[in-house]
């Protein structure tokens, strides 16, 4: 989501602060019909499953350059996934969703944000490349969890 709130930022958004356990991200944008600018926000689920408020699913499609929900339903072979590895660096930069060091290919994988065991979709928007070990480490904890894990390792190297 760091990806997302940078690209709202360059886009004009003004990024607020998450005013519960629940919200990902919160920001003020225009929208259609109104004056000033709107609150957006898109909320985790206890289940870890991201609920779009109006507009902002639109938003986060337009981030990940992707037309309608995004959804992407097909196998993932192996040409996919050279591509959606691709589509998630082009998202995230370069280095691991969690520590934010570099990767190889021995030690990176596209790990699911929100396990498929609680309901994650196969697309884009729950992908991350992350290195195994800190895939791992992460396990199955759900995503506020696992954004409080990252912030805590990029936070202990800063
Ligand atoms: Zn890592």
């Amino acid at each position: 989501m760091q990806g997302f709130v940078a690209w709202l930022a360059y886009n004009g958004a003004e990024i607020g602060v998450p005013t519960n356990q629940y919200e990902v991200v919160r920001y003020l944008a225009h929208a259609e019909g109104h004056r000033k600018p709107v609150t957006h926000i898109i909320y985790a689920k206890e289940s870890g499953l991201l609920t779009f408020m109006p507009g902002t699913r639109e938003h986060y499609a337009q981030f990940l350059g992707i037309e309608g929900d995004g959804s992407l339903k097909s196998k993932m072979n192996r040409s996919k996934r050279m591509s959606f590895r691709a589509q998630i660096i082009a998202r995230d930069g370069k280095g691991c969703w969690f520590c934010g060091e570099s990767t190889t290919a021995a030690t990176e994988s596209i790990e699911h944000l929100v396990p498929r065991s609680q309901g994650g979709p196969d697309t884009l928007a729950n992908f991350v490349l992350a290195h195994r070990k800190c895939n791992e480490m992460a396990g199955d904890m759900c995503l506020g969890d696992k954004i409080a894990l990252r912030d805590q390792m990029r936070g202990a190297k800063a």
